[in-house]
This record gives C-alpha cells, structure tokens and sequence, in this order.
C-alpha cells in the first residue's frame, strides 16, 4: 500500500482505528446482542478512568463471560464501534462498586503517547464519551434524569412532556504555527519546563468562524497581526472535550512578539534556532510539534 501524503497522515488519536457502524446504535437489543457475541471485546472504565494493563502498556479488554459484562446495566454500556474487526463495548462500572482486584484502572492523558496509536485512539474515544455522559445526567432544561439511548451516544431527558436529546459536547479550539517565511512564532506558559515553547492555541468563541478565532488569538497572545491562514489537519484532544484544527499562518516579516496575559513569554525562532535544540517542542504525538515539523521541513537544511 502506497503511504499517504504528509497532509493526509492522521495525528495522533485520530484516523480510521475504528469502524463505528454508527446505524448499528439503532438496534433496540444491542446490548443483549454484545453480551451474547463470543468476539466482543468490553472495555471496561471507572469514573473517567480506564481499565489497562502495565508492561507493556495495552487497553485490557475483558469478553463477554467476564461477571462485570454479564451484571452490567445496559444504561452503563455505550456501543463504540467495530475495532480491528471485532465488536467493541464500552462497560461503566459503578464507581461506588469495588474496584475488581484483577483490573488496573488509570487515567488515559498521562499514558496515551505510550500506547499503540489504534487503542490510544480508541481509548481517548471512551473518555470522551465517559466524560459526556458523567456530565449530562440530567436535562439541562427540565432538571429530569436523563437516560443513554443510540448505543450511549444520545442522552435522552426521562420527562415525556420534554424529552430533549443532548448530544456529545466537542469544543473547537484552533492551534496555528505563525512564520515570517524564516521564523516561527512560539509561545510558553510559566508553569511549564524551563526553555518549553509551543505554537499559539485557544479556543473558538461564539461568533466567529475558525480563522477569526486563529487572526484573535495571535493578536491576543502575542500580538503579531498574521496575513493569510491555511487549513493543516486536526487532532481530537478529549482532556475532557476539544478538537484541535490546527493552521498555518503568515505575518508581515520582522513583526514584533509580545507575550500577552496568558504567555510568559512569546518570541521568534529560526529553523537554525529549533535545530539547534534552543526551544525546547512539545511531544511528537501533538499536532503542535506537527505543524513544527511541517514548517522545518519546508525547507532542507
Ligand atoms: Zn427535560
């Protein structure tokens, strides 16, 4: 198989790690079928944490004999989809229930970068979903108890005289790297690593269209007004519920940086600069270092 061209590669916790079927959701015994179904894998989760297992670092699926799938309530269950071609089901285990001895349960943002990119994938898809669902138990109009319905990815309000349907939250944020043609803009915030620098980030507000949001938050954070701004690729960020869609911007040369309220400090690099280990860049399985990297690679050394 020919690989993909460098802008169609997914990031990190994004691309096709799983089929989600998502016409499957509609059927009214699905859990009686997942419970039923010898292939299935359960993943189990615990509050927002997740059940793995340590050295090396996997997601611990248990199948459908385990007692905790058997027991399960169906409102805990919640349909994720075909993965790596077997039926794949998210199981919430009451977090006043204890912990079963054989299971380790830890959060996903700490380990993700440390997992096969197809379960990281899978798993930052059940923390979403996890995360979702924790907060929308009752009607955000009503007050009414709200119950899981289309396989857990609807949360259906109980009151028949209102019956409003929630639906999983994302929270679009932009991430854009800035250049002047030979520099790039990075920023960092004071509580982290001696010397750590990123591209500039925020999120979109209401009102405004994606560009707007990327043309806002440069001018705010570093104030550096940019020309043009160009789509790159995007990255699902569910800690707890962002989308990161992640652009390339230009300004006029020789703009001055400022660091503003939310950076300590705000300046430009040359490739020169970043290659020489000056800055020190964010992890590889960011769309931030992505962006980095696209920009350095634009032109050999
Ligand atoms: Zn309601």
């Amino acid at each position: 198989m020919r690989a993909l061209p460098e802008h169609l590669q997914p990031n990190f916790l994004a691309g096709p790690y799983i089929d989600r079927r998502a016409h499957l959701r509609e059927v009214s015994d699905w859990q009686a079928e997942a419970r039923g179904d010898p292939s299935a894998r359960f993943l189990l989760s615990r509050g927002t944490t997740l059940a793995v297992d340590m050295n090396p670092l996997r997601a611990a699926f248990v199948d459908h004999r385990h007692p905790l799938v058997q027991k399960a309530a169906d409102s805990s269950m919640v349909l994720l989809g075909w993965f790596e071609e077997t039926r794949c089901v998210l199981i919430q285990i009451d977090e006043s229930d204890e912990a079963p001895i054989e299971l380790r349960f830890e959060e996903l943002r700490p380990l993700a970068s440390e997992l096969d990119a197809a379960e990281a994938g899978l798993l930052a898809y059940a923390r979403a979903l996890i995360h979702w669902q924790k907060r929308h138990r009752y009607c955000g109009i009503c007050g009414a108890p709200n119950e899981p319905r289309r396989g857990g990815h609807v949360m259906h309000c109980s009151n028949p005289s209102c019956g409003a349907d929630s639906f999983p939250r994302i929270d679009p944020a932009i991430i854009v790297l800035v250049t002047d043609g030979d520099r790039a803009l990075l920023g960092r915030q004071a509580s982290w690593a001696p010397n750590r620098y990123s591209t500039i980030a925020g999120f979109v507000e209401p009102g405004e269209s994606l560009e707007d949001a990327v043309a806002r938050e440069v001018l705010e954070e570093t104030g550096v007004i940019i020309t043009h701004c160009r789509y790159h690729s995007s990255q699902p960020w569910p800690f707890p519920s962002s989308l990161m869609l992640g652009y390339m911007a230009t300004a006029v040369p020789g703009s001055p940086a400022m660091a503003g309220d939310e950076l300590e400090d705000a300046r430009w690099f040359s490739r020169e600069d970043i290659r020489d280990g000056r800055a020190i860049l964010p992890p590889v399985t960011s769309i931030s270092r992505r962006l980095i990297t696209h920009w350095l690679d634009a032109e050999p050394r």
